[in-house]
């Protein structure tokens, strides 16, 4: 089954508008944002949440109070600085602890509980545009990558049972582990880069990545006209690498008249840019081998 993953090297290039866009254009399909760290998606789609799960990973330190004895060799063995004593009082900052167990090898008393991390949440939602996988890293929780590979699982799961033909994933920004375990198993990445030296320099990284997992690729430049020689850049890249330009979209108003209001920019003009965006859409299809236009 086809799986685009579409991604950003760096933040605010219109990943995300695009993607609910695509969402709002694309027929038979299942929606996945897999930017565990700071979703946004959900702000466009308003999901109604079908399913929940819990996600754990990794583990904690826990001073149990009854069996500690204040002897504070945790507090000298933590390399991180997690372990703290406040009126006589020792415990851990779960902020800090990374989880390396040594606390609870040394502890003469046996005191350090070692339960698994609390991380975040996983939702199966359902939206305007059919259903939805995403979830939420709590603040300061790690292990984005391996909740990515979790909703890619539950996309496949929910793809297969629905009989969608097309899994559409929002990415994460960067080129960090979530953005590694995002890319695992897909057919196609779509980077949309705009015309800025940072822009053209993150998007390189992101090539790089695809080059590396040997996952075709396609780039849309967006707000291209802000900046024509920056574009005229990005194009010689892509030219020089392969890399399909699927299309180039203006600055437009209309992206943040949507958001505003939060509609995909395809439903809130759906004649001026959202035309514009139609073509992108189609052309992000033919690279993917999805019988589907608009
Ligand atoms: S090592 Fe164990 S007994 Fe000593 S202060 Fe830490 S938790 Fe308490
Ligand atoms: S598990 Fe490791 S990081 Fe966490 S409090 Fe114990 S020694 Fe420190």
């Amino acid at each position: 089954m086809p799986e685009i993953v579409i991604l950003s090297g760096k933040g605010g290039t219109g990943k995300t508008s695009l993607t609910a866009a695509f969402a709002h254009l694309a027929k038979n399909k299942v929606l996945c944002d897999l930017d565990v760290d700071a979703p946004d998606l959900h702000l466009i789609l308003k999901p109604e949440n079908l399913e929940t799960g819990e996600f754990f990973s990794g583990n904690e330190a826990i001073i149990n109070q009854n069996l500690c004895t204040g002897c504070g060799i945790c507090r000298d063995m933590c390399r991180y600085g997690a372990v703290s004593v406040t009126n006589g009082v020792f415990g851990i900052n779960p902020i800090k602890c990374e989880g390396c167990k040594v606390c609870v090898h040394f502890c003469p008393a046996g005191a350090v509980d070692f339960p698994q991390r609390h991380c975040g949440q996983w939702r199966v939602s359902e939206t305007r545009f059919g259903a939805m996988v995403h979830a939420q890293l709590f603040p300061g929780s790690e292990n984005s990558g391996k909740l990515v590979t979790l909703l890619k699982r539950k996309s496949k799961e929910l793809a297969k049972a629905k009989g969608r033909e097309l899994i559409i994933c929002d990415g994460a920004p960067g080129i960090g582990c979530p953005v590694i375990s995002s890319l695992s198993g897909a057919n196609l990445a779509v980077a949309v880069t705009e015309p800025t030296p940072s822009g053209r320099h993150d998007l390189l990284r992101v090539m790089d990545l695809c080059r590396h997992f040997r996952l075709p690729m396609g780039v849309i430049v967006n707000k291209w006209d802000i900046n024509g020689e920056e574009t005229a850049l990005v194009e010689d890249l892509c030219a020089a690498r392969g890399v399909r330009i699927l299309g180039r979209l203006p600055h437009d108003p209309a992206v943040t008249g949507a958001m505003v209001q939060g509609l995909a920019v395809t439903e809130f003009d759906p004649a001026g840019f959202g035309r514009l965006v139609k073509d992108v859409f189609n052309e992000v299809m033919d690279l993917a081998g999805v019988k589907q236009s608009v």
